[in-house]
């Protein structure tokens, strides 16, 4: 809203505070070192419900009469507020949807109905983060995702400064900090068992405490509560921390956040451990410094791995500020500038009378596009990126599948693993100027050849365990008195085969898992095969058969276990690496 400010002049509405006066009144406050303007509206506490919802209104027509005739750009930050301006007659609507606030603890039963009047009346929508997009893209037209930006100059002053404030010097070090909101959000009772698992460790908390009772939070020799601390004043804090935590509940309140915080923290040069909210592990997931952790022992284990970490400086933070350069509050301004001018009615200098526009309006009317594409996978979102940055051209993407990237689409799931939804992609290329084009826009994870020792050796022992069963199903023929058919040999070599060559083929470029349950189905088709042949030859009287296709089949299931559990190994390796990476 500073940047907002050099164009216009900008007013918060904020909520409202009693007053044992007898009439409503307005209280304007400057934000110190910018143009824009808090206003309090201040209601007389006997007033009822209705009195005040009635004062407010008022108040709200006193600010825009003080503004002049011009209409104003309404913007909400939350629909509570929509009922004291909807009768405004306004340049424009702007929905910033932040939160899913309905999700949050108190709050009103009126909001999912405000909201869905506001998502009505809105001409643009912005949502603080992509999981909060995806929620909402469908309610309306005109929406865009703005995770967050971060003023990287003022938390990059942390990691230069050397003096900590006073009442944080006292706190022995290692210091794990949060900074923020301590409400319903926070997995307080993870951060007691983080504090009771290592007592050498300090863990304080900056931020004010929101709907939550004092003596419900966590105490501990070790857990230091400072209060909320002015915005200028935080990297001085930050740069006496040792690890930024993020130990959010994982709840409906959580579901949807996106937290400023992740940003901040890394710009101040701090490592990052934080349970697994998506958008964090969307955004943040395959950097180093970004740990994730969803229970007491991991976020012991993650926070002793980010304490490796020299924080402030070191290699791992050239990766960092790359990845901060792309989310400058400039940029996210300039977007959200051009969005909203597309959506504001050339000014009307003559207010219209109160409820004059009495349907919505439709903000389709009043955007042209120069291209319409449909389908938004690679070819069709590289063309749209092009024609719209390149030659300025305006672009609407269409695609029936809720998302973009077409069948290489990716996303992490609940669980912080990465899920390929329409089948496992690789990205190659012998171009820089490709590989250096979509580097703009995703991070890379190097793909992993099939390089499980393990796992190559229980194949290879498997292999050769083969060969002599091929021997004692000889023996097994011989047993029951006919001579083996080459045709049944063949089969089994054939499996070999099959196994030899996904070995093969496997190097360089498949992942374990995807070997191990080549090998795991050669296994399963083997031991339903011995099996029926076993109980076949019990059936028939062939004791001898008998014993050599169990040995057989004992053989089967034991590599079949010991598959199973590399699986389970390789498999859970990876989706750690995948939440540390
Ligand atoms: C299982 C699998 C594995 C693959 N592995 C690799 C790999 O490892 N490496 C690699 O380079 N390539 C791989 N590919 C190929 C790769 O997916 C494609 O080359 C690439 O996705 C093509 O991009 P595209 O934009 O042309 O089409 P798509 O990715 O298919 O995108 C087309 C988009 O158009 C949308 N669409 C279609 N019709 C309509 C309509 N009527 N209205 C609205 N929207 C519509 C679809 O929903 C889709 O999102 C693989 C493909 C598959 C299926």
């Amino acid at each position: 809203m500073e940047r907002f400010s050099r164009e216009r002049k900008i007013y918060f509405f904020e909520e409202f505070i009693l007053t044992d006066h007898h009439f409503p009144y307005l209280e304007f406050h400057s934000f110190a070192g910018t143009a824009v303007k808090a206003v309090r509206p201040r209601i007389p506490d006997r007033w009822s419900e209705a009195q005040r919802q009635a004062g407010l209104v008022g108040l709200v027509d006193e600010l825009l009469e003080l503004l002049g005739p011009k209409p104003p750009i309404l913007w909400f930050y939350t629909p509570m507020m929509f009922p004291l301006a909807r009768h405004v007659d306004a340049a424009a609507v702007v929905y910033d949807c932040m939160d899913e606030l309905a999700n949050f603890r108190f709050a009103s039963p009126m909001l999912a109905d405000l909201e869905r009047e506001l998502l009505h009346r809105a001409d643009v929508v912005f949502t603080g983060g992509h999981s909060l997009y995806e929620a909402k893209r469908l309610l309306h037209d005109n929406i865009y995702p703005f995770p967050s930006s971060v003023d990287v100059c003022h938390f990059q002053s942390a990691r230069k400064l050397c003096v900590t404030p006073p009442e944080q010097a006292q706190i022995p070090r290692p210091i794990l900090g949060f900074c923020g909101v301590i409400d319903e959000r926070l997995d307080l009772e993870l951060t007691a068992a983080l504090a009771r698992q290592r007592p050498e460790w300090s863990i304080v908390f900056i931020g004010p405490e929101a709907k939550i009772r004092t003596e419900d939070l966590p105490r501990a020799p070790n857990i230091h509560y400072l209060g909320q601390k002015d915005y200028l004043s935080l990297p001085a804090y930050f740069s006496g921390w040792d690890v930024a935590l993020m130990p959010f509940a994982r709840n409906d309140a959580t579901r949807f956040i996106s937290p400023t915080k992740t940003p901040e923290y890394l710009a101040a040069g701090l490592p990052v451990v934080s349970t697994p909210i998506t958008d964090v592990v969307r955004q943040y997931g395959d950097m180093r410094g970004v740990y994730f952790a969803s229970d007491a022992p991991s976020l012991v284990c993650a926070c002793e791995e980010a304490l490796q970490l020299e924080p402030k400086r070191g290699e791992w933070l050239n990766a960092v500020d790359e990845r901060l350069a792309t989310l400058s509050w400039d940029d996210t301004h300039r977007r959200m500038s051009r969005l909203v001018e597309d959506v504001v009615e050339p000014a009307v200098r003559v207010p219209l009378p109160p409820v004059a526009r009495k349907t919505p309006r439709s903000s389709w009317r009043r955007r042209r596009f120069d291209y319409v594409i449909v389908g938004a996978g690679f070819a069709g979102a590289v063309l749209a990126e092009r024609l719209a940055n390149e030659s300025g051209q305006r672009v609407l993407v269409c695609d029936r599948r809720p998302h973009i990237g077409g069948n290489a689409y990716d996303f992490y799931n609940e669980s912080g693993i990465l899920v390929h939804k329409y089948g496992p992609h690789i990205f190659h290329t012998n171009s820089e100027a490709i590989f250096d084009y979509l580097s703009r826009f995703t991070a890379w994870r190097p793909y992993e050849a099939a390089n499980n020792a393990e796992l190559k050796k229980a194949a290879e022992e498997h292999l050769s365990e083969t060969k002599d069963q091929i021997k004692k199903l000889e023996q097994v023929f011989k047993s029951i008195g006919k001579t083996a058919s080459g045709e049944k040999c063949d089969a089994i070599e054939g499996l070999i085969k099959e196994a030899d060559g996904v070995m093969k083929e496997a190097e360089g470029t498949a992942l374990d898992a995807g070997l191990l349950a080549a090998c795991q189905a050669v296994e399963h088709y083997e031991i339903v095969r011995y099996g029926a042949l076993r109980e076949w030859a019990k059936d028939l009287g062939h004791d001898e058969a008998h014993k050599l296709l169990s040995e057989i089949l004992d053989q089967e299931k034991a590599t079949n276990n010991k598959l199973t559990n590399l699986a389970v190994t390789s498999i859970n390796k990876t989706s750690t690496r995948s939440r540390a990476a």
